[in-house]
């Protein structure tokens, strides 16, 4: 495991943020932390960095605790962004190349290399404060890249984006993860969530609701749902063995065990098939599920 957290909880007052909390993150893979405001993601994400200390538990990142030189590994998207608004792009992204132990020179081939790559080069001369909000989180996320780190660990790094900026850094963390790299993100976007993770740690009121890989949770906790679309006699549908069924005039929504040969192969004769698919339970109905009552549509924040 490169990080492994052990037990940890953290209290403000009253409040006790995150509860008990341990998460075994493999080498290579996409990690999300996921859950509504407030279920204590950022709270995590600061004990995993040593930013704040947990009132018991402890985290260990490649075997070590943290310490500089595991420090120095890591790129870290902060959840309340912030570069220095008077200072020029350029500038600013060398000037925190060098913080990380870059040369100079490499700083700024760097800088510039990505600039381009997420077009961005036409305002390297800017004053940082002259870009829209989705590009000064760009830029923060290039300042997260620059050093070349081993491990991301991204707070909430959607939030802000168009769905075209979205999808740009989608793909950049993916191509991060094919280098071999490790990210750790957290988001309450469970669908953006479904479309990168391998693995997911749920948590609801600082406490783990569940955690491993994404395909696992998704065959143990999600109800296979086949959806129908015929024309003919619906009584047809119902002689399909299922634990639920949504039946109208041409649709039908069953949860089944069978495949959907074999549901084909029961109502074949007997009406006519227009349309059938097994639809993936997604992340936001098992987070449902499994949190019952106190569940919101994350989806939908
Ligand atoms: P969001 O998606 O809204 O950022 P989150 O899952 O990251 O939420 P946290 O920011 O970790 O959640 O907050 C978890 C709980 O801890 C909340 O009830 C929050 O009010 C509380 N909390 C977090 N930081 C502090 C602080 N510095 N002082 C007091 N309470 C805090």
């Amino acid at each position: 495991m490169v990080i492994e957290v052990q037990g940890i909880s953290k209290s403000f007052g009253e409040v006790k943020a995150v509860d008990s909390l341990s998460l075994s993150i493999p080498r290579g893979v996409v990690y999300g932390i996921l859950g509504p405001n407030g279920a204590g993601k950022t709270t995590t994400l600061r004990m995993i960095l040593g930013i704040l200390k947990p009132d018991e538990g402890k985290v260990s990142i490649m075997g070590r605790p943290v310490d500089v030189s595991v420090l120095s590994r890591i790129g870290y998207l902060p959840e309340e962004r912030g570069l220095y608004p008077k200072e020029k792009v350029l500038d600013v992204l060398v000037y925190l190349g060098e913080l990380k132990g870059l040369p100079k020179g490499e700083a700024k081939a760097k800088a510039l290399k990505y600039l381009e790559e997420f077009g961005l080069s036409s305002r390297a001369f800017s004053a940082i404060e002259e870009l829209s909000k989705g590009m000064q989180q760009k830029l923060q996320f290039i300042s997260v890249l620059l050093h070349g780190p081993d491990i991301l660990i991204l707070d909430e790094p959607f939030s802000g984006l168009d769905p075209i900026n979205s999808e740009i850094l989608r793909e950049r963390i993916m191509d991060e993860r094919a280098k071999g790299k490790t990210v750790l993100f957290s988001t309450h976007i469970l669908e953006q969530a479904e479309k990168m993770c391998d693995y997911v740690a749920l948590i609801s009121k600082g406490k783990k609701v569940v955690d491993g890989k994404l395909s696992e949770i998704k065959a143990k906790y999600g109800k296979r749902t086949i959806k129908i679309e015929f024309e003919g006699d619906g009584e047809a549908i119902k002689q399909i063995p299922h634990s639920s069924l949504r039946l109208y005039e041409r649709f039908a929504e069953l949860e089944t065990e069978l495949e959907v040969n074999d549901v084909l192969r029961l109502i074949i004769d007997k009406v006519k098939v227009q349309k059938v698919e097994r639809t993936e339970p997604s992340l936001n109905q098992i987070y449902i599920s499994l949190v019952g009552g106190e569940g919101e549509n994350l989806d939908n924040n």
